[in-house]
């Protein structure tokens, strides 16, 4: 080679490296942690081609990255453990909420050990000025949050995290970093506690004085798209809750006031089960943003924000209706305001987000049947602990008078009396399992029930792996997931609520992933399956801080460009 045509060499090289770094873009200023409550893949999928143009979820299908394969690992599919993935990157074996709420050795109401305990109960003293936030926190969360390590590694680093509901808030953030801040129904104050600060902010008790919400009192819900955004969907269902503003109706329109003469209680919680809800957790968020300055300078800052009243629109009148539909279509719309909120506050491409789904949900039983598959409802779980009473007392005897063996069984979990366990005498973890096997093998002859494990035996590494196992593993966590998992069958439901989750089935772990920001290619899709807690994995190679847990979750080739 000529010393010319080495220069000539050279010089492209070092155009191609200019040009490389130009494309690389700068880090973003602010990540967004965006969780919509109950939207499942399946819910999602059915809306789409009723979006609207200029909306946020548009935005983030034409302007970013959509993740066709984003399931939960766990198969505790229930807000806590949800927003505790999302926060930490890990399942549920991992950060140890395993339910949003679990049996305990905790004192009960009578004095003896044994309750069932919320997944952010903790004895925390609530702020002068907000004595309804006390009593809440992250104590039970094992492992740090995205949030932690971000202010750990990151001098400066500002953190908010905004919800209606307080575990979706506090469990997304964890208690070391910034502030959590939740709505409560009693007031309708945005509210947090000393756990994360020593008096109220100023900027949180202007919120609060300016009751934006006190605003939405006799605002009437009705559909806010035409007849098309709603076809095949009917609005008077006989099994769909009513309306909470005393009226007795299960159709909108509906006027949102609680059934009272001024601003109360009742109508906030009407507030929650309605779009006002959503619209309320967007000010709240914007509020933070801008009393915490976050976003404003290159020291990058982090906003968490899950919208909450998706999930409480779609148990009251199933994830199939009128009203769920349409407040889907609404937070299109709060989506949208939010996303030119941060483009204008913190600048267009210097801001980045990944919107994810605590769980999914099922169809409504009777839907699904109407629709020609098997499916039920009823109090399965009430008939599961009677049903492994029995054959318990069958196999080892009856318990001394007044006890049961089995202390507990919900969400898919059977705990037994661990008193009665111990007093049997020998090998606890032997009698357990024995005793586990019986109650399992009884469960699974209830009518609803699909399957049903003793926990030991899951955890024994000898046995066959079916992603239903594995899933069922990957939620639990020693001392707090139960002595037998018990799995109802694919579109049944225990319980009255018109609408739930929190089984292992696809609908209730398939939900969206969506991601946009500085270096995530425009409307690409991605088949590689990739789980809710993606966002941390994505976040921490964004801004090259370390992931709070370790965990398998790998990037996408061609994700981030060149990164
Ligand atoms: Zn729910």
């Amino acid at each position: 080679m000529t010393a010319r045509s080495a220069a000539f060499v050279t010089l492209l090289l070092t155009a191609a490296a200019v040009a490389q770094r130009d494309a690389a873009p700068a880090p973003p200023r602010l990540v967004v942690l965006c969780s919509v409550d109950q939207l499942a893949a399946w819910v999602f999928a059915n809306a789409e081609p009723h979006l609207a143009a200029d909306g946020g979820f548009r935005r983030l299908l034409r302007d970013g990255a959509r993740f066709l394969d984003c399931r939960y690992e766990h198969a505790c599919t229930e807000t806590g453990p949800g927003h505790a993935t999302i926060g930490t990157g890990v399942p549920a074996r991992v950060h140890g909420i395993v339910r949003n709420q679990w049996w305990t050795l905790e004192p009960g109401k009578d004095g003896r050990p044994g309750k069932l305990t919320y997944c952010v109960e903790t004895p925390m003293p609530g702020l002068a000025d907000l004595p309804e936030g006390k009593d809440r926190g992250a104590a039970r969360l094992l492992v740090p949050t995205f949030a932690a390590s971000l202010e750990a590694h990151v001098a400066g680093s500002k953190v908010a995290s905004v919800s209606w509901k307080d575990r979706s808030a506090i469990l997304m953030a964890g208690e070391e970093a910034g502030i959590a801040l939740w709505f409560e129904n009693s007031t309708g104050r945005l509210v947090t506690n000393t756990a994360w600060v020593e008096a109220t902010p100023a900027w949180l008790t202007q919120f609060n004085a300016d009751k934006s919400i006190d605003g939405y009192f006799g605002w009437t819900w009705d559909r806010c798209a035409g007849p098309d955004a709603y076809a095949g969907l009917v609005d008077d269902r006989p099994y769909e809750a009513v309306h909470g503003n005393g009226r007795k109706q299960r159709t909108l329109p509906q006027p949102v006031d609680g059934g009272l003469q001024a601003p109360g209680s009742a109508f906030y919680a009407q507030a929650y089960a309605s779009p006002v809800g959503n619209t309320m957790v967007r000010l709240a968020a914007e509020a933070a943003v801008r009393g915490m300055d976050l976003g404003s300078d290159a020291v990058p800052d982090l906003l968490c924000v899950s919208f909450s009243s998706t999930d409480s629109i779609g148990h009251a009148y199933g994830p199939d209706s009128v009203e769920a539909r349409d407040a889907l279509l609404r937070l299109d719309q709060e989506l949208a305001r939010l996303w030119t909120f941060c483009d204008e506050r913190v600048g267009k491409g210097r801001w980045a987000v990944f919107l994810t789904a605590d769980h999914g949900v099922a169809p409504t039983p009777e839907w699904a049947k109407a629709n020609g598959v098997d499916a039920g409802r009823g109090t399965i779980f009430t008939f599961v602990k009677a049903a492994m009473e029995s054959a318990l007392r069958e196999r080892f005897g009856a318990p001394p008078e007044g006890r049961k063996y089995v202390a507990h069984v919900g969400e898919g979990s059977c705990y037994f009396d661990e008193e009665l366990l111990a007093a049997r005498g020998g090998d606890v973890d032997a009698t357990r399992l024995q005793m586990a096997r019986v109650a399992a093998a009884a469960a699974k002859k209830v009518r609803g029930i699909g399957d049903a494990f003793a926990t030991a035996d899951l955890l024994t590494p000898t046995l066959v792996r079916d992603e239903l196992r594995e899933c069922l593993a990957q939620a639990l966590c020693p001392g707090r997931a139960g002595d037998v998992q018990v799995v109802v069958k694919p579109y049944w439901l225990d319980g009255m609520t018109t609408g739930a989750h929190g089984t292992p089935h696809p609908y209730d772990r398939q939900v969206v992933g969506l991601a946009m920001g500085p270096g995530i290619p425009a409307g690409v899709r991605f088949a590689q399956r990739i789980t809710p807690g993606f966002g941390v994995a994505l976040f921490a190679a964004m801004l090259e801080v370390p992931r709070p847990v370790t965990s398998a979750e790998t990037l996408p080739a061609g994700l981030l460009g060149t990164r």
